[in-house]
Order: C-alpha cells, then sequence, then structure tokens
C-alpha cells in the first residue's frame, strides 16, 4: 500500500530512488562499492511488487552466489510487508539455468532427471574419451582440455562453432571432434556440466521461438547484480531474454543491471568488463545512473581504497564520497608476521579481544587471496575453539569422504550415474578390482546399459569369479535395497544407513591416519547439512551448484572466505592476510607480464578493503610456505600503493611481548618499499616465538627455503639464514 511504499523509498537517496522508480525501459546503475547498487536491486523489485506491476514470477533476478539470493528474498519480504509467495526465478545464473533446462531438457535431448557433473567427474570422463581415442593423456592432459571446453562454453561455443585455431591447439588438431565426443558423452549419461547450464538453454532458445516467446511474455523485468562479472554465455543468454524482438502492443524491455568495473575480478573464467561498456549500444534508450555516496566504509578505508584502485589504468573512473571521517574512526592497519602460522595466531587473539569487547564474530570475516591459505586459520580457530564457516568454497564438498559420500547418493538418486558408481564400486575394498570394473564395463557396452545395470546382470550369473561375483551381489542388492528406501525414509536417515550399510563409515573408523578422525567429522557434518533440504534429489542438486557452502547458518562465527567469494559483502572488521609479491598479487599474474593480469589483481585488492565497514587489517608474513617450500618475502606492492594518511603500521607492543629488530624483506625489485624498513612486532625473537621458529625450520632437516617466486631455490640448513634476519 501506499503508506509502505513511501517507507522503503524513504531509505534511498535521490539517485537510488530513480534508479528504482524508472521501473520502464534499460536502466544500468554504474557504481562503486557500497554505493547501494544491491539495496537499488532489492529495492527494485519491491517496489514492482508493491506497485502490483508483476506477479512474483514474472520478475526474473540474478545474483552473483545462492546466499545473496536467498538474502534478498528475505529483504524483499521485509519491504513489502508480508512474506512473499515465491521468488522463483531469483538466483544464480546456474541455478535459473537449471531450472529452464529442467523444463526443456528434451530439446536438448536429455532427460528432466539429468545429473550435474563436477569439475572432477568432468575431468574424468574427458580422460576416458582422450584414452578411447587412442591418444596419450599424459601429453594431452585432460585437465588441460577441460579448461578449453571451459574457456569454449563461457563464450557461448558449440563444437561447430569454435575457431579452426583454437581447435587444432589440442591433440594435433583433434579438438573439436574431441569436444563433440564429449558432448556426446554426457548425453548419453544424461549428464552435463557447468557449462552446459547455460549453453544449452541458449541453445534451446535459438532454435526454438516459441520456447523463447515463452518466456518474453513471462519475464516482465529483468534485474541483474555483479553484472561486471558476467561473461559472453550468460550476456548472450540475457540479452536473448530481454530483447524480445519489437512487434506492435509489446511492452517495452525492463531490464536493470547494476555493477562497478573496479570489481570486475572474474576476467579469468571468462567475465566481460566491456559489457558494462556495451549496454547502451545493445539496449538503445538506456537510462545509465550513477550512485557516488558510500554508505558501508569509514573515510579511511574509503580513502585507502580509493587511492589503490586509482592505480589501475583501464577505468570507467569514478567518484566516491563518504561522510567526513569521524575522530574516532580507525585507520586501516597493517601487521607484520614473521610466518603465515604467527600470522594465524595473530589474527585468532585479535578475534578473541574483540570478542572479549562484545563484538559478534558474526561481524569479522578474514578474505584470502588462495584457498590454501585458509588451513592455518581453520586450525588456529578449532584450537581456539572460536566458530568459524568456510564460505563459497567447494572446498568442504571437495573432500575425498565428502566425494565418496557424494557418489553413493548420487548413484542411489540416479540409476544411470556411471561416474558415481565407478567411484565406490570398490571402496571401502570389497575384492572388485579392476578386472571385475573392466567386466562390469564389457557388459554395459554390450547391452548398452548403464554400468550399475551391468553390475545386477553380471552378479546374478556365472561369468565372474565367485569371490568379486558375491561382492558385486552384496552391493548391487544394497543400492536396490537403498533406492527402495528412497521414498520411504528421510533422506538424511537414507544418507546414515547408506555409510553404515556400506562398510564405507567403518573403513574410516578402522583407518590408523591422523585425518581418519577428521574425515569421519566431516562425514557427520555433511548428513548434518543435509537435513537443510527436503530431499536427496535437492540436496544433491545444491551441492553441484554450490558456490557458498556455508554451514550452521545461525550460530556466532568468524567468515573465512576467498577475495573472490566475498564479493558484495560486507563486515564490521575484516582481516586480509598475506599481502605479499606472489601471494597477492598472485605469482600467476605477474608471470603473465603485461597490465590487465595486475589490474585484475588490484580489482581484487578493492574488493576486499571495500568489504569492511569499520576495521580493516592488513597482514603481511615475511616466510611463508608455498607448495611445500619455505619461502621469504617481499610485502605486496598494494601495501605501498595505500595513502599514509589512512594507514597505521600497526605497534603490537602490548600483545605480542616484545619488539623484533629485523627487517621486513629483502630490497623490492619494484622499488623500495615503505614497509621494507618496519620493523618486525613479533615475538619471534623473543622466547618461546624465536624457538618455535628455530624448531619449525628444524622439523624437515634440510628445508627447502626458496626466494619469493621460486625462481632460485636454494637448500640451507637448520640455523642458516639466506636473508639477514
Ligand atoms: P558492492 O559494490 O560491494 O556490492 P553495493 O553498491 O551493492 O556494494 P549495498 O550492499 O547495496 O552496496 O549497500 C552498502 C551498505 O550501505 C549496506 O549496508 C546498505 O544497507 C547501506 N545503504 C545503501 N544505501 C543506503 C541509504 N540510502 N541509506 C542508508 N544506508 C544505505
Ligand atoms: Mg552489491
Amino acid at each position: 500500500g501506499g503508506a509502505a511504499s513511501a517507507r522503503y523509498l524513504d531509505a534511498l537517496n535521490p539517485e537510488q530512488r530513480l534508479a528504482v522508480e524508472t521501473t520502464e525501459g534499460p536502466v544500468l546503475v554504474l557504481a562503486g562499492a557500497g554505493t547501494g547498487k544491491t539495496r537499488v536491486l532489492t529495492t527494485r523489485i519491491a517496489h514492482i511488487l508493491a506497485t502490483g506491476r508483476a506477479y512474483p514470477s514474472q520478475i526474473l533476478a540474478v545474483t552473483f552466489t545462492n546466499k545473496a539470493a536467498r538474502e534478498m528474498k528475505e529483504r524483499i519480504g521485509t519491504l513489502v510487508g508480508e512474506a512473499v509467495e515465491g521468488m522463483p526465478w531469483l538466483g544464480t545464473f546456474h541455478s535459473i539455468g537449471v531450472k529452464i533446462l529442467r523444463r526443456h531438457a528434451e530439446l536438448a535431448g536429455l532427460k528432466s532427471s539429468f545429473t550435474i557433473l563436477d569439475t572432477d567427474d568432468q575431468i574424468r570422463l574427458i580422460k576416458q574419451i582422450i584414452q578411447a581415442e587412442g591418444l596419450d593423456d599424459k601429453r594431452w592432459p585432460a585437465r588441460q582440455f577441460a579448461q578449453m571446453i571451459d574457456g569454449w562454453k563461457n563464450k557461448g561455443l558449440a563444437p561447430k562453432e569454435i575457431a579452426e585455431g583454437d581447435a587444432r591447439a589440442f591433440a594435433n588438431g583433434r579438438g573439436r571432434e574431441l569436444y563433440a565426443a564429449y558432448q556426446e558423452r554426457l548425453k548419453s549419461l544424461n549428464a552435463v556440466d557447468f557449462g552446459d547450464l547455460l549453453c544449452l538453454p541458449i541453445r534451446i532458445f535459438r532454435d526454438n521461438p516459441d520456447v523463447l516467446a515463452e518466456y518474453h511474455r513471462k519475464f516482465r523485468y529483468i534485474l541483474v547484480d555483479e553484472y561486471q562479472d558476467t561473461n559472453t554465455a550468460q550476456y548472450m543468454w540475457l540479452r536473448l531474454l530481454a530483447q524480445r524482438p519489437k512487434s506492435a502492443g509489446e511492452a517495452p524491455l525492463n531490464i536493470c543491471c547494476v555493477g562497478d568495473d573496479d570489481q570486475s575480478i572474474y576476467g579469468w573464467r571468462g567475465a566481460e568488463v566491456d559489457n558494462i561498456l556495451r549496454f547502451e549500444k545493445d539496449f538503445p534508450g538506456a537510462k545509465v545512473i550513477r550512485l557516488e555516496r558510500n554508505y558501508r566504509s569509514t573515510a579511511h578505508i574509503l580513502g585507502a581504497a580509493s587511492h589503490l584502485i586509482a592505480h589501475n589504468e583501464g577505468r570507467l573512473g569514478k567518484t566516491l564520497f563518504t561522510d567526513k571521517a569521524q575522530p574516532d574512526e580507525a585507520k586501516v592497519k597493517v601487521h607484520a608476521s614473521w610466518d603465515s602460522e604467527e600470522e594465524a595466531r595473530a589474527i585468532g587473539e585479535e578475534v578473541e579481544a574483540l570478542q572479549s569487547k562484545r563484538h559478534a564474530l558474526n561481524d569479522m570475516a578474514i578474505l584470502v587471496r588462495a584457498s590454501f591459505q585458509m588451513r592455518e586459520f581453520e586450525d588456529r580457530f578449532v584450537t581456539l575453539g572460536v566458530n568459524y564457516r568456510v564460505i563459497g568454497g567447494p572446498r568442504f564438498y571437495e573432500r575425498q569422504e565428502i566425494r565418496d559420500a557424494l557418489a553413493y547418493f548420487r548413484i542411489v538418486s540416479q540409476e544411470a550415474d556411471d561416474l558415481a558408481f565407478e567411484r565406490i564400486i570398490n571402496v571401502p575394498k570389497r575384492g572388485l578390482g579392476d578386472a571385475s570394473l573392466r567386466q562390469v564395463h564389457d557388459v554395459a557396452r554390450a547391452r548398452q546399459v548403464p554400468l550399475l545395470q551391468a553390475a545386477r546382470d553380471l552378479a546374478g550369473t556365472e561369468e565372474m569369479k565367485p569371490k568379486p561375483r558375491s561382492a558385486l551381489r552384496t552391493l548391487t542388492e544394497n543400492i536396490d535395497r537403498w533406492q527402495d528406501l528412497l521414498d520411504k525414509t528421510s533422506h538424511t536417515e537414507l544418507a546414515e544407513t547408506i555409510l553404515e550399510e556400506s562398510g564405507y563409515t567403518d573403513m574410516w573408523k578402522n583407518d590408523r591416519s591422523p585425518e581418519a578422525p577428521g574425515r569421519l567429522e566431516n562425514l557427520k557434518e555433511l548428513i548434518r547439512s543435509m537435513e537443510d533440504y527436503e530431499s536427496l534429489r535437492g540436496f544433491l542438486e545444491h551441492v553441484s551448484l554450490v558456490m557458498d557452502a556455508e554451514r550452521h547458518e545461525e550460530m556466532d562465527a568468524i567468515s573465512l572466505m576467498t577475495l573472490h567469494s566475498a564479493k558484495g559483502l560486507e563486515f564490521e572488521t575484516v582481516f586480509l592476510p598475506g599481502w605479499e609479491e606472489g601471494l597477492f598479487p598472485h605469482q600467476r599474474a605477474l608471470d603473465e607480464g603485461g597490465r590487465s593480469g595486475l589490474e585484475e589483481e588490484r580489482r581484487l585488492a578493492y574488493v576486499g578493503l571495500t568489504r569492511a565497514k569499520k576495521n580493516l587489517h592488513l597482514w603481511f608474513a615475511s616466510n611463508r610456505r608455498i607448495h611445500g617450500l619455505w619461502q621469504s618475502t617481499i610485502p605486496s606492492r598494494f601495501l605501498d600503493e595505500l595513502p599514509e594518511a589512512h594507514v597505521d603500521v600497526a605497534d603490537e607492543g602490548s600483545s605480542y611481548g616484545g619488539y623484533g629488530q629485523g627487517h621486513i624483506g629483502r630490497p623490492n625489485p619494484y622499488g623500495k618499499s615503505r614497509f621494507d624498513n618496519a620493523e618486525v612486532f613479533s615475538n619471534t625473537y623473543s622466547t618461546p616465538g624465536w624457538q618455535r621458529a628455530q624448531k619449525n625450520r628444524s622439523d624437515a632437516t634440510a628445508r627447502n627455503w626458496g626466494t619469493r617466486s621460486g625462481h632460485q631455490v636454494e637448500r640451507i640448513g637448520y640455523g642458516e639464514t639466506d636473508s639477514g634476519y
């Protein structure tokens, strides 16, 4: 009603309000971090609903993560003042893509029950194809080809559409043929990969104008968040949906995209920031709205971030301002530590200190450049008993025990999931070795049936030796029984039953390796996480889609994630560890040479800095172990690019019990770093930290110490130094 609408519009500034109220025609909101772009989108949807312009099902809204989609749904509900009856088309590109594909699977030669393969499955499948073609999979690695396929799919290219040169780049010119074989194989498995979730709908829309027209009638409003990170395929998909053919009496296309070119961080995955620049051309008459007031961060944080990003040349350029700095606002703090373990320990202390001052863990986040950095924090928080959650990684689901368990669940819910069956046929070991597996494969091929069916058949004949035959019979009978339970028990109970009866849980219970208890914990956690879903199918779909693997949504916990998955989020306090050359900016970007890789790293730094509302801590460690090699580091050039007016080099006197006399890093080849002469404030030089550091070194005799980039690796013994410490 009127009163409600007045209220939600009142919470906007004039430019934001314009973006919300310009409901008809194409709109592009181009604005920096924290200026309320997402708030505009959310309010715009609320406005469309509250003014009766469309039903929830007539709005297509794309967010970057599933988590963002859930939050947006909640907020819209609050704004409209009533529970929004489903927003079925609010989700990520992928989740919306699955939905469309399930509805029209037959037009892509699939059944609507198709499976979504993850990267691991995808690579195994490609490897099989490479081998089946008689090629050497060492010379032509499956992983490399998987990346090429992803690249093509990001551009929306089918096998016959890829450029001649690209097709020639793999397996002596057989790239196209292999890509086609892979697609055929997927079809016969009734499976798709991630790229297909967009590419297949695009193809369906192109080949079936009537289907596309159905969606044109359906979606009256299209909204896209984080528009700067759309890739070509996503862009094609959007354009197909948004550009209905002009005909009399049709309502205009109402598409609203919001984005920030400075936060484009998925170039490595095919995102095209140029999509922003093309918007006005593709959608004539587009209204471009700029928002310039940042509502998120203090003046110090914003000053630091703006100054840093100004080092990039390829920018559209934007103005950002916030209220004048308040006297009690903290500057951005830069801290140094001896190594990454100490970094984790010190951040742990900082977190506990904040906790004791009644700061909620929910308001804190640690954002890392590379996911391997997480383990140390996880360990630390487990030791301290500080709750944490890992967001955004498929990390949890990528663990071996989780993948095994999921394979069991998959074969039970999808009979034809050969990859899943292969994974578990001899896990735990039940005497079904390569020979048995080959037999199953042969039968499957001869009879054109899935592996599971072939196994059933084999188990009932004399074709196999008695021992493996009986093992196979037990396994297939188990699977039959579990399938039978699918509709009879809750999916979580079924999951437990499967892990118990298959002997999988026992396998880890009997395992003496130090990781085994952790694996059992993870399996428990897996079952717990299934409770949030209504069915096994729903859960499995979630798993294959997960971008954000958050757990225990309700508990107070510090968030741990990569910078890439922090996009769009905000926290009171943000810790950014590992600001060292080679780690951040990442070595890969440096090796590339040129400007674009480094500028994308800098945008990533900008995203990191602008996540913080009040407190921002940057860290660098003087030594870091990367891929098993200890390397002494050089502070990140990004630290030097921060303006002194907004930055403090932290004085850790009280919490560290001793100042060090060392100097950080060696001469910086990129020019002298302000931080070269910063003191290492660390108990590394006093006991017991120093002893610990020495012990670490002596643990591995003559451990490799390398230079920062690993170009020169020296082996030196205990007690020696190669860096003048
Ligand atoms: P990012 O680029 O990081 O995604 P964004 O532009 O999407 O940022 P939002 O997340 O929408 O920005 O908003 C940042 C913060 O500012 C949020 O906490 C939001 O609630 C708040 N905010 C936005 N607009 C206003 C406003 N007009 N008045 C008060 N607070 C606002
Ligand atoms: Mg946002």
